[in-house]
């Protein structure tokens, strides 16, 4: 891809891959969307891998994180709070950032009863803010704490954490508390992967956004939706594995073509009534 092909000019190289999304989105029965770190990266946050990506930087956290937290939760709990306290640029970008004009169109498209759920890579907590509710995140939540037994979750503010007595357990069933965000080695939380495959067996189109969706579990949900013959919108600033086999591929930044998808959505009911 050359570059000039993508930025926002890119939405009007691609005006009929967007009437062409729009048309897929307002024609589907269940619209589901897979999100990735593109979006977040357009609200400031660093992205973990590739260019400019935080572990491209400092080096992957150990693969073993999990197992060494089971070990150890009271370390590892006690390592967190540092962590949190001397809160470094990463986290405070991720801290100070706000849903952008992506998030905002993604909450817009919730709200229109377009888009029934989203399934997010990210753990920033940005589509809550921009609106949306109808909401599944793979790798958690930064925002909350959850109990590794239930898998009830609670923000960070709802749990006392007592220095003497660590790690903090849940209410209910006593089980060890740990961030919601999930380590390395750790797997993804069941309720979450539940949501997911069911979101997906219902769904007849995936919008796919600001992901290269490759990494699996995420990139399964466009694969079961397509297999059923449901339909691919990608929003994306590169080629995905789904790209030949999608509907619309809209290349740039998600702030710019979201939106715009958004308004031919919006124009598109008002003239076939819906
Ligand atoms: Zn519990």
């Amino acid at each position: 891809m050359t570059g000039d092909e993508v930025g926002p000019t890119g939405a009007h190289r691609d005006a009929g891959a967007v009437a062409a999304g729009a048309r897929a989105l307002v024609g589907a029965r269940y619209v589901i969307a897979l999100v990735g770190a593109g979006i977040s990266v357009e609200s400031g946050i660093r992205p973990f891998r590739g260019a400019g990506g935080l572990w491209t930087e400092r080096g992957e956290p150990p693969m073993d994180g999990y197992q060494r937290f089971m070990e150890d939760p009271a370390t590892g709990w006690r390592d967190m709070l540092n962590r949190r306290s001397n809160a470094d640029d990463f986290s405070r970008s991720i801290a100070e950032a706000a849903p952008n004009a992506g998030h905002l169109a993604m909450a817009e498209l919730e709200a229109l009863g377009v888009l029934r759920h989203t399934i997010t890579q990210n753990i920033d907590n940005l589509h809550f803010d921009a609106g949306n509710v109808a909401v599944t995140e793979i790798h958690g939540n930064r925002t909350k704490v959850r109990c590794i037994e239930c898998g009830g979750r609670w923000r960070w503010a709802e749990v006392e954490v007592d220095l003497d007595h660590l790690p903090p357990v849940c209410a209910h069933c006593r089980g060890i508390l740990k961030a919601d965000v999930v380590m390395f080695g750790e797997p993804i939380p069941r309720d979450a992967l539940a949501e997911c495959e069911e979101q997906a067996a219902l769904a007849d189109c995936c919008l796919i956004v600001g992901t290269s969706a490759t990494v699996y579990p995420a990139a399964a949900y466009p694969e079961y939706v397509l297999r059923a013959g449901g339909a691919i919108v990608e929003v994306n600033t590169d080629d995905t594995p789904f790209t030949p086999y999608a509907t619309a591929s809209l290349r740039g930044p998600s702030g710019v073509l979201l939106p715009a998808l958004v308004a031919a959505v919006r124009a598109l009911r008002d003239t076939v009534g819906k």
